[in-house]
C-alpha cells in the first residue's frame, strides 16, 4: 500500500517553504531528503551510545560496535551479498571508486586496457585517467547514442584480451538511462576482465541482487538513498578484495605493526583505516530499512508514473527538448528550452520554490556530445507528486514567457 500522504509526512523538510512557496524538491539525483527515522537514528547515536568502535571493552563501545556491524549486515542482506566482510564502509561512491582504482595500480601494466562508458560521472572518469597515467594502461570509452544509451556493438568491439577492467554506471545521473549492466558484466567476464558498477544513481530506484549480477565490485552512497552524507559502501568479491592492497594506512586496518613490517587486518578492516563515520553507517542501515518498508516495487511504480506524466506534460511545451530518451530510464528528466540558458530557467524555478539542477551534472562529456552547455534536470523521488509535476510544468512555461 503506497500512501503518498503518509510518506510525505515522514520527511520534515517537505513541510518547509522556499521563497514563500511550498518546497518542490526535484533534485533527488543530487541527494535525497531524509525521513524522520534516519534523523532520529543520528540523534539517538550521539545522545545515547556515542563511542569508538572495535576498540573498547566498555559497554558503550560494544553497543556502538554492535549497531555498526548490524548496519553492515543490513547492507549485506539488502544487496544479496554472500559475506558480510565483502561490504566495506566508505565515505561514499567517490571514495569507493578511488579505493579500487588505487588498488589496481599494482595489478596493471603498460598495454593493459580499461574501458569506461561515455555516460560517466566525473568521479568515474578522473580516477581511471590517473590510474592510466600511473601505469601506462590505456583508457577506452564505450560511445553513446543520440538517445543517451550505450552503443553495445561498439562495446563488443573494444573488449579484448587486453581489457582488465570495465567501469560503467548502473544509471546515468545526467540522463537517467539504465545501462544494460547484466550484458556488460557477462561480456567482460568472457575476456576475464573485472567489472565495477557505480550504483550511486541506481540504489534509490532499484534493489540490485549483486550475487545474481555476478559483479566484481559495486559501489554506492547512502545520501541518495535517504541516508546521511559522508557514508557509502564498496562491495567487492572476496577474491578481489584480497588481491587489492589497502588504500589508506592507519588504525583499525592493521593486524600487527613493527617498524620493520606491518601486517594488514582481515577484511573488511583492511580497507577501513581510522575511525569511520559510525553514526552515518548506522543511519545508512536505518535508511535501507525505511526504503524496504515502502518496498522497491511500490517505489518504482510510483516513480514511473511520475516520469511518464512529467515527460508527456513537458513535451507539450513548444521548443522543449529532452535528452536521454532510451526505453529504459528512471525518473530523471534532463531538458532544455530552445534559445534559453538552463541556468536562467533554474533561477526562475527557484523563485517559485522549485529545486532543480542546472549545469553539466558532473558529466561534461555528455554535454559535449549533445553540444550544449548543460541542461535543466528534474529528478523525482517516491515522495514527489503529480501536483508537483504540474508546478514544474507551469514554472517552465512561465520561465519561457519571461525569457523569450
Ligand atoms: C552522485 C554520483 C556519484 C558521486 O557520489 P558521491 O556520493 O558524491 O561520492 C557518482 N556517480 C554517480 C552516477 C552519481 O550519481
Amino acid at each position: 500500500m503506497f500512501d503518498i500522504k503518509s510518506i510525505r509526512a515522514d520527511f520534515p523538510i517537505l513541510r518547509r517553504e522556499v521563497n514563500g512557496k511550498p518546497l518542490v524538491y526535484l533534485d533527488n539525483a543530487a541527494t535525497s531528503q531524509k525521513p524522520q527515522v534516519v534523523i532520529d537514528a543520528i540523534v539517538d547515536y550521539y545522545s545515547n551510545y556515542n563511542a569508538n568502535i572495535h576498540r573498547g571493552v566498555h559497554a558503550l563501545s560494544q553497543e556502538a560496535t554492535d549497531k555498526y556491524e548490524e548496519a553492515r549486515g543490513k547492507i549485506q542482506k539488502h544487496f544479496t551479498i554472500e559475506k558480510a566482510h565483502e561490504v566495506i564502509f566508505t565515505s561514499g561512491t567517490t571514495h569507493a571508486i578511488n579505493l579500487v582504482a588505487n588498488g589496481f595500480a599494482s595489478l596493471l601494466k603498460k598495454g593493459d586496457e580499461i574501458i569506461v562508458s561515455a555516460l560517466e560521472h566525473h568521479s568515474n572518469i578522473v580516477p581511471w585517467q590517473m590510474l592510466c597515467e600511473k601505469t601506462g594502461a590505456k583508457l577506452l570509452v564505450i560511445p553513446m547514442t543520440q538517445k543517451g544509451t550505450l552503443d553495445m556493438d561498439a562495446y563488443a568491439k573494444i573488449l579484448s584480451e587486453k581489457t582488465r577492467l570495465v567501469f560503467v554506471n548502473h544509471i546515468s545521473n545526467a540522463l537517467g538511462t539504465i545501462n544494460p549492466i547484466e550484458a556488460i558484466i557477462r561480456k567482460a567476464h568472457q575476456v576475464n576482465a573485472a567489472v565495477l558498477i557505480d550504483g550511486a544513481q541506481a540504489c534509490s530506484h532499484i534493489k540490485p541482487d549483486l550475487q545474481k549480477l555476478n559483479v566484481d565490485f559495486y559501489v554506492t552512497s547512502a545520501h541518495k538513498m535517504c541516508g546521511p552524507t559522508g557514508v557509502g559502501m564498496l562491495y567487492g568479491k572476496e577474491e578481489w578484495l584480497k588481491k587489492l592492497p589497502p588504500y589508506q594506512g592507519g588504525g583499525e586496518m592493521i593486524s600487527e605493526v613493527t617498524f620493520e613490517k606491518t601486517t594488514y587486518a582481515d577484511l573488511p578492516h583492511k580497507f577501513e583505516a581510522g575511525t569511520p563515520n559510525i553514526c552515518g553507517g548506522i543511519a545508512f542501515g536505518t535508511a535501507i530499512d525505511y526504503l524496504n518498508q515502502i518496498g522497491f516495487d511500490a517505489i518504482s511504480a510510483h516513480e514511473h508514473e511520475l516520469l511518464a506524466y512529467a515527460t508527456k506534460k513537458l513535451l507539450e511545451i513548444n521548443g522543449l527538448k529532452i535528452y536521454g530518451t532510451g526505453a529504459d530510464k528512471t525518473s530523471v528528466i534532463s531538458f532544455n528550452l530552445e534559445n534559453i540558458h538552463p541556468y536562467d530557467i533554474g533561477t526562475i524555478l527557484d523563485k517559485m520554490g522549485i529545486a532543480v539542477r542546472t549545469g553539466h551534472h558532473c558529466a561534461q562529456p555528455i554535454m559535449n556530445y549533445f553540444n550544449i552547455p548543460g541542461t535543466v534536470r528534474a529528478s523525482f523521488a517516491f515522495y514527489n507528486t503529480k501536483e508537483e509535476v504540474d508546478k514544474l510544468v507551469a514554472g517552465v512555461k512561465k520561465a519561457q514567457q519571461m525569457l523569450s
